[in-house]
């Protein structure tokens, strides 16, 4: 073998290496990016089922942005920027605009104590349905009240839906309840 043999074995070597270096360089780029966008995801299907309060989850409008407050109406995680307030009410940019167009009453209220925890769920299932069967706006509002004589603390869990739907949506309730 000549020197000049034994350049080019060596030049297709080296050549080899860094096509090698490059493409395991991709793959931990890409795998990283997949893992990134898994994590994001995983994030969303936590707010979905409503196991949010303490957890970090990041703004449906912006995911980039942590959220702050869930919006009443559609129950999507809200950043700082999204997020709008009308008396204590978190919505979000679109529900706030819905909220504000319409006149709101309340259909249905249940009590429930720490001996009956279960009794709210009813409601919150009912909303929850509403809303995943045919996007019908509604919003819950809890009152917290404590009973001095009792010494416990009792709940009462309110829906409110838009007066125009308010009698429909109260058959439907009844209807649900049993
Ligand atoms: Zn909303
Ligand atoms: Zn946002």
């Amino acid at each position: 073998m000549d020197t000049q043999t034994l350049l080019i074995a060596l030049i297709i070597v080296l050549t080899l290496v860094v096509i090698a270096l490059f493409a395991l360089l991709l793959f931990i780029v890409l795998r990283s990016n997949l893992f990134t966008k898994q994590v994001a995801e995983d994030e969303k299907s936590k707010v979905k089922d409503g196991h949010t309060v303490v957890e970090q989850y990041t703004c449906f409008n912006h995911e980039t942005q942590n959220a702050i407050a869930t919006c009443a109406i559609c129950e999507n995680a809200i950043c700082e920027d999204c997020h709008k307030d009308w008396d204590g009410l978190h919505l979000c940019p679109e529900h706030f605009g819905l909220y504000s167009k319409h006149k709101w009453i309340e259909i249905a209220e249940i009590r429930t104590t720490p001996q009956e925890p279960e009794n709210g769920h009813k409601l919150y299932h009912f909303k929850h349905s509403l809303w995943s069967d045919d996007k019908t706006p509604t919003y819950l509002v809890t009152h917290y009240k404590i009973d001095v004589d009792g010494d416990f603390v009792e709940s009462w869990v309110k829906l409110y839906v838009r007066e125009e739907e308010a009698d429909h949506l109260l058959n439907r309730f009844k209807v649900h309840e049993h």
